[in-house]
């Protein structure tokens, strides 16, 4: 796409080496194509002025512009603790303006009497109209802007300090714009572009920074969107055509003794139609030689776990080991607990290895996979390590898929000479459409259907406030003999507020719950493996009757006795992740409960995210909502989904038309050129090459 794209970023004025490290390390773009291709996240209207006096509390969540002259300043403090006002006036009414950082720089830019341009984000102290870090530009001096909608970039703290706030990145991006104007190449084949209204590449990159009409920049979406969507769906499609054709995929033909007698002698109920039904998509996939890549979707509690067993028996059957990854060390522990117990006396070898274990169970476990004897091994990112070798893997299964990331799924690739059978499990349904396209090349595979007598969670959202009335119902249920989870919020590990929360809660539980009538365990990341194992087991055996956990517990913990879950502060988590928590209640026959508990303040997302919870159990409508409330942003991120590709512009879901449209091009191109080979298709590589997920780049690399 042009080699002027790779041209490093230093080179452009208004950069340099020390900006350049910055804009590398807070936004990874290095080089002129990278900040090419950082697009705003929105535009503002910088054709409109507003005068002081109409700007009201209404305006202030949008950004906002006025013309006034400076009447006044009042520097304050000292060192670090320097602060400057400025205050302004029209004919209207007046505005103070606030700086706490680069005070010394705007001190000496602003001169009383002198009219402004001043932009910014409007609020109000008192009814006296207040901005900090406006913008501010001579009225003199601004006349040489491009008027019209202006794009706002997103920038960090570090970046805002070294002069590269939004307006910063938008002067490099001006500066940027002549040194690469004449050499951009376009990827798409004049034909394509004819075919399907697409402006031409450089009219599109122009038009999504410095926008000439509405009419234009919405072209210009569209034309990245199409290009984005494309590069995924030649990368998708081919490299499904190339594994189908390339990897030989083990065989499991026979149903053997360790299945039958499971099935037989073991299986403590009845599997669901589809449960048996998504059984038998993998024992297709498994005997047809090609290699299994699967997405097994299925809300939280519908018996994922004993379809990956059920698979791992028929793969021994078949003389090939098994593994197993979970994204915790607990589950992976009640994973080894539960597997041990439904197999025992089969003469089936199961063994774990985690962070945690100590040198003899790591040495057996390493020992037993290397050499054969073991035929499920089961554990956490453990097992990606290098010294984790099989004497002949071929099955590897995934739990609860968005927790890893693509790269480390790819790496399990490499366990062998030719790559195992990989099934994915996730209880994060998105839609299947959605799925197709963008979890790469997985087939997908829905468990849609709960093991019957499940009643429905009852889920209630109480304010902090009503906490009495909590502990009360806590004391009703746990006099019927049941168990309660108290789950608090865990945003990142390092944070120490969380913790506090959680001490907290603790304490006031244990006291409105005293000992010895009432015992609690609690279990956090932040505990010695072997404290945590122990409070674990507290939990699991029924001698303590509460547990409080942050959202370590949130995936895949299995205490069919408790009935009750308590989330505290649900107003920080995520919809998804809500409904994982609640997830580990109703495992029982009896009815069970959700309450969710938060402060009186809730913003409109959090009050939707709640008031969805009360209304739904079913965990694929709440994921629809959920991409709706998060916006695409979020989707594309690999670590949070799981998804195989970065979004920069596309929204899967409000493109759908396009995601349709593309798939269909890309079909069509690849049909008739597999390679594409053909001179007017050559710059199309170009474009597969510019969206070729980080797993497409692991892959070609061992293929
Ligand atoms: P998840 O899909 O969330 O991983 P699990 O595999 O943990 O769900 O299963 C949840 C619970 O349902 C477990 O206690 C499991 O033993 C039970 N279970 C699984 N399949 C069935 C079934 N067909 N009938 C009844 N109970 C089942
Ligand atoms: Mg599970």
């Amino acid at each position: 796409m042009g080699k002027v794209f790779d041209n490093d970023i230093k080179f452009v004025s208004g950069v340099g080496e020390q900006r350049a490290k910055l804009l590398a390390s807070e936004l990874g773009i290095r080089s002129m194509g990278d900040m090419l291709y950082y697009f705003p996240f929105r535009y503002v209207d910088r054709t409109r002025f507003y005068r002081i006096g109409e700007i009201s509390e209404n305006e202030s969540s949008t950004l906002v512009q006025f013309r006034a002259r400076v009447t006044g300043f009042a520097p304050s403090g000292e060192g670090r603790n320097r602060r400057f006002k400025a205050f302004v006036s029209d004919a209207t009414g007046s505005a103070e303006l606030t700086w706490f950082k680069n005070v010394r720089w705007i001190e000496k830019r602003l001169q009383v009497g002198v009219e402004y341009i001043i932009f910014g984000r409007p609020s109000f102290f008192r009814g006296q109209l207040q901005m900090v870090h406006p913008e501010v530009e001579e009225v003199m001096s601004a006349r040489k802007r491009p008027e019209g909608l202006q794009g706002v970039y997103s920038t960090t703290e570090k970046l805002t300090n070294a002069q590269l706030g939004s307006k910063g990145l938008y002067n490099i991006i001006c500066n940027l714009w002549p040194l690469v104007e004449s050499r951009i190449e376009d990827p798409m084949p004049e034909q394509l572009r004819a075919a399907h209204g697409l402006i031409s590449l450089r009219d599109a990159l122009y038009n999504i920074h410095f926008p000439q009409s509405p009419e234009l920049l919405r072209r210009a979406e569209y034309r990245l969107k199409f290009d984005e969507l494309l590069g995924i769906q030649l990368n998708i499609q081919s490299r499904r055509t190339v594994r189908k054709n390339r990897y030989n995929g083990f065989m499991f033909p026979r149903v053997g003794d360790y299945f039958n007698r499971f099935y037989n002698e073991k299986l403590p109920f009845e599997l669901t139609g589809a449960q048996k039904r998504v059984i038998r998509e993998i024992r297709q996939d498994t005997i047809t030689g090609c290699q299994m890549n699967r997405l097994l979707q299925g809300d939280v509690g519908s018996g994922k776990t004993m379809v990956a067993l059920v698979s791992m028996l028929i793969a021994a059957d078949n003389g090939f080991q098994s593994c197993m990854m979970a994204p915790t060390e607990i589950l992976a522990r009640q994973h080894f607990a539960s597997i041990s117990r439904m197999v025992e006396g089969l003469g089936i070898e199961v063994h774990i290895l985690t962070g945690a274990s100590k040198s003899a169970e790591r040495r057996a476990s390493l020992e037993a996979a290397a050499s054969g004897r073991a035929h499920i091994l089961i554990g956490t990112h453990s097992l990606i390590e290098d010294t984790v070798q099989f004497d002949n893997l071929g099955l590897c299964v995934i739990d609860e898929q968005h927790r890893f990331g693509v790269e480390q799924r790819a790496k399990m690739w490499t366990k062998n000479a030719q790559p195992p059978h990989i099934l994915v499990m996730t209880a994060t349904p998105i839609p299947r459409t959605l799925a197709m396209t963008l979890y790469g090349d997985l087939d997908v595979s829905v468990i849609d259907e709960l093991p019957p007598n499940r009643r429905p969670i009852q889920t209630y959202h109480y304010f902090d406030s009503a906490r009495l009335k909590l502990f009360g119902f806590m004391r009703q249920q746990i006099a019927l003999g049941r168990q309660i989870y108290v789950v608090y919020p865990l945003i990142a590990e390092s944070e120490k507020m969380d913790y506090k929360d959680l001490t907290d809660g603790y304490l006031s539980i244990t006291q409105a719950f005293p000992p010895p009538e009432y015992i609690t365990s609690i279990v956090h990341g932040k505990m010695r493996p072997d404290d945590k194992r122990e409070g674990m087991r507290q939990f699991l055996a029924g001698e303590a009757q509460i547990m409080v956990a942050t959202s370590v517990i949130e995936v895949g913990v299995d205490v069919p006795n408790a009935t009750v879950m308590v989330i505290e502060s649900a107003e920080r988590f995520g919809l998804s992740q809500l409904h994982q928590l609640r997830g580990r209640v109703g495992r029982g026959g009896e009815q069970s409960y959700c309450i969710l508990m938060s402060g009186e303040k809730l913003s409109k997302e959090a009050r939707a995210r709640l008031d969805a919870m009360c209304e739904t159990t079913d965990g694929f409508q709440l994921a629809e909502l959920d991409l709706k409330l998060r916006g695409a942003g979020d989707i594309g991120g690999t670590q949070q989904s799981g998804l195989a590709f970065d979004l920069k512009i596309a929204n899967p879901t409000r493109d759908v038309q396009i995601v349709e449209l593309t798939k269909q091009v890309a079909a069509d191109l690849l049909a008739s050129d597999p390679n594409l080979v053909r001179a007017e298709n050559q710059p199309l590589r170009e474009l597969k090459a510019r969206y070729a997920s980080r797993e497409e780049r692991d892959f070609s690399m061992i293929s």
